[in-house]
Parts: structure tokens; C-alpha cells; sequence
């Protein structure tokens, strides 16, 4: 993570791109680039339209606004019911874990999220009071990216919600497997192995270019530890919006054990709105996902939308 990029200029130089051969860039200081070498490197060479250089470089357009899109489109802060806990749905109890990511996605729906006041932080003791008195079966690791938290971190994590009297699912939403599959350490397998309850891990995956053969041993390694593995996407302009596309990732998922689960449409957060794809389009690429692969290979396309009470469906 030390050696992540952090500069336009290195990462371009890195994939032997040529700045006139892109549209006009940024260097944000609110959610700059970061990127780490791992996922670089899987980037192809002088190719200003690789899909994974596209989910990582800020451009000029970012900064214009556009009708819709703003910096809280879940409506996610506010009326918090302790440090980190965002309870939407029934049943189910998300935990802002930490602010920090292994990468920044240009159309992450928490760019503008003020983790510094909303997420666990120290308040790991007051978080889990406040838990023990919600009426859930599952949590879910949040962030942020909760496997940014250190081992030791997690363990004891781990152990204040393992001992909450209604647990009986854990889930971790991470991309770090994905980004630096090098997390996926001895200690972390052994402290998942370790849990009481069934463990979900859902990766977020949104080309099969992403996947190499180190992603794919430590999924392979998350398994083994007992892991149900699920993957969700976004769906994106220019970098996946394809029915060819979703159907290779589809397949390359489910070759290193992973179901597809969610295809979101995107979240209108505010610097986003070029990669947006129309429910006509994202409607017509499911079709055709689904004429071509198995129904449990189609992931389900849906959105979030405020105040409903689970992810809507994109009908
Ligand atoms: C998406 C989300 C969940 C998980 O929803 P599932 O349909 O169970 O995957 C839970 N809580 C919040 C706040 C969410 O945004
Ligand atoms: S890994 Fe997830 S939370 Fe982190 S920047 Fe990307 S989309 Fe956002």
C-alpha cells in the first residue's frame, strides 16, 4: 500500500499512456488517484481505454455538475444510530468500518462519504454496545474497505460481534482481495477460519481483466477458510457495458469461485455521471446475459434507491 501511486503523471507513465491521447485530467485533492502497483500492473500497455486504468483516473469532467448528482446520493449520513452503523434493511446491520481503500474508484458512491465522523475509528467499544441493542441476523463489514483494518484490528473486531446474541451471519464487502490479493494472509485466513458463524465475502469485480492468478489463490485460500464468496459490480460507460463484456466476467468469476450477485446501476454521486448507462441499455444487456448464461450466473441488476427497503430492482 506504501508504494500505491498516487500521481497521474506515474501511472501514466507506468502504462505508457500519453496524456493527448485522453481526455483532459485532474489531480483532485479530495479523493485523489490511488492506486497500487498490484492492480497497475494488470492494466494493459498504451491503452488509454483499458478498463481498469478508467476506474481509477480522475478526469476534468468530475469537477462539472450535473443535474442529480450529489455528494450523499444513498442518504447514508445523518440519524446514525452509533459511530459507523447504517441500518436500512431488516435483518441486516452495515458497519462503516474505516475510510481508507486499498483504490479509489472515480465513481465510488462514498467519495464525499465524512468517514472522519461516521466511521468505527477508535469507537470499536461504542459501536458495539450500540449493535447489541439492534435486532439483527447478520452484519456487514463495510467501509471504506473493512480489510484495510489491520489483523489485529479485526481480531478484535471479530470478537465483540461474534459475541452479540443474535449474530448468525457475517459478511465482509471488500475489493482488497481484488487489488492486492497479497492481503489475503496466513493470519487472516486463520482469524476467518476461526469464526463462529458462516462468513459471506462479497468481492467487487467489474472486469475479468482484474482477475489474474494471485487473485484467483487467494480466493482459492478464502474458500478453504469456509467462505461463501459472491461478487458485485457496477455498471459502467466505457469500461463494462457490454453484454459480451458482463458475460466473460461472469464466467471468469465463477472460474475462481465466485457467484455474481449484484450488478448495480450506479449511484448518482456527484463527479460520476460520465460513466452513467441508461436502464434502456443496462435492461438490453441483461437480456442478452441472460440468452447466453446459465440463471445463476446472471447477476441481479438493481438499484439503490432511499428509503426502500431492500435494493430495487431495475425493471
Ligand atoms: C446494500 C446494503 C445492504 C446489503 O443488502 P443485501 O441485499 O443484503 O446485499 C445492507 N445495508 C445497507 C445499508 C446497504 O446499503
Ligand atoms: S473500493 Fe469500494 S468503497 Fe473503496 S473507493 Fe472503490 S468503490 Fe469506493
Amino acid at each position: 500500500m506504501r508504494q500505491a501511486i498516487s500521481t497521474v503523471d506515474e501511472l501514466l507513465a507506468l502504462v505508457a499512456v500519453d496524456r493527448r491521447d485522453l481526455p483532459r485530467l485532474e489531480e483532485p485533492s479530495a479523493f485523489p488517484l490511488r492506486v497500487p502497483l498490484s492492480f497497475v500492473q494488470r492494466m494493459r500497455i498504451a491503452t488509454p481505454d483499458d478498463p481498469l486504468l478508467l476506474q481509477v483516473l480522475p478526469l476534468g469532467v468530475e469537477t462539472n455538475a450535473v443535474d442529480g448528482f450529489v455528494a450523499d446520493p444513498l442518504r447514508e449520513t445523518g440519524g446514525d444510530l452509533g459511530p459507523g452503523i447504517i441500518s436500512k434493511y431488516r435483518g441486516r446491520t452495515l458497519l462503516i468500518t474505516t475510510g481508507a481503500c486499498p483504490v479509489h474508484c472515480r465513481y465510488c458512491f462514498r467519495r464525499h462519504f465524512p468517514y472522519s465522523e461516521s466511521a468505527l475509528r477508535g469507537a470499536m467499544d461504542a459501536s458495539l454496545a450500540a449493535l447489541a441493542t439492534l435486532d439483527h441476523d447478520e452484519i456487514i463489514l463495510s467501509g471504506g474497505d473493512p480489510l484495510s483494518l489491520s489483523n489485529s484490528r479485526l481480531e478484535r473486531l471479530f470478537e465483540g460481534l461474534c459475541r452479540l446474541p443474535r449474530l448468525r451471519r457475517l459478511r465482509i464487502h471488500t475489493r482488497f482481495p481484488i487489488i492486492v490479493p497479497q492481503r489475503v494472509d496466513q493470519a487472516l485466513l486463520e482469524l476467518l477460519c476461526r469464526l463462529p458463524v458462516p462468513l459471506t465475502i462479497v468481492t467487487h469485480v467489474n472486469h475479468a481483466q482484474e482477475i489474474d492468478a494471485s487473485v484467483a489463490g487467494g480466493m482459492r485460500d478464502l474458500r478453504d477458510a469456509g467462505a461463501t464468496l459472491l461478487n458485485q459490480g457496477v455498471l459502467l460507460a466505457g469500461i463494462n457495458a457490454m453484454a459480451s463484456t458482463q458475460a466473460e466476467l461472469a464466467e471468469a468469476l465463477f472460474d475462481i469461485g465466485i457467484v455474481p450477485y449484484y450488478l448495480h446501476q450506479l449511484d448518482p454521486v456527484a463527479g460520476a455521471a460520465h460513466f452513467r448507462v441508461d436502464d434502456d441499455q443496462a435492461q438490453t444487456i441483461m437480456a442478452e446475459l441472460r440468452a447466453s448464461l446459465p440463471g445463476y450466473l446472471v447477476p441481479r441488476l438493481v438499484r439503490e434507491i432511499p428509503g426502500e427497503t431492500a435494493k430495487t430492482a431495475v425493471a
